[in-house]
């Protein structure tokens, strides 16, 4: 089901128990800001998750309410795993879902990194 945006942050969602240790994941990297992760249903080759380790609900929230040092971090630790998976030569997609339109599913903000395939034109 997809989520508004707009709503409080849910701490029960599943990226914070990812985060929390309380689930497991397929972990690629992880810092002070950011932890990523293998999506658990790839939807490409590479398809890997990068979440804020703050209580975003989404981009929205994470522009609005995130610290320079947690935006900073965060956008740099995407950069991060892309290098470290070498897929920069090759390309790769990022993609942050937003609200109900964009049929946002899980409410703690996530970039989708799409790789290892022609991605083809974007579609809306
Ligand atoms: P959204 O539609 O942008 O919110 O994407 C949510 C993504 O989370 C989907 O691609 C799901 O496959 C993925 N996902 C949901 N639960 C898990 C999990 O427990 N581990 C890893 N990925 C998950």
């Amino acid at each position: 089901m997809p989520i508004d945006a707009t709503l409080p942050y849910d701490d029960q969602n599943i990226f914070a128990k990812i985060l929390r240790g309380e689930i497991p994941s397929k972990k690629v990297f992880e810092d002070d800001y950011a932890l990523a992760f293998h999506d658990i249903n790839p939807q490409a080759p590479t398809h890997i998750l990068v979440i804020p380790k703050g209580p975003y609900v989404s981009w929205d929230d994470f522009s609005a309410k995130g610290s320079d040092a947690e935006i900073a971090g965060f956008v740099r630790a995407v950069g991060e795993v892309a290098r470290a998976a070498g897929l920069v030569a090759p390309g790769y997609r990022l993609l942050a879902n937003t609200g109900l339109d964009s049929h946002q599913e899980v409410p703690h903000l996530h970039v989708h990194i799409f790789a290892g395939r022609k991605l083809g034109p974007m579609l809306a």
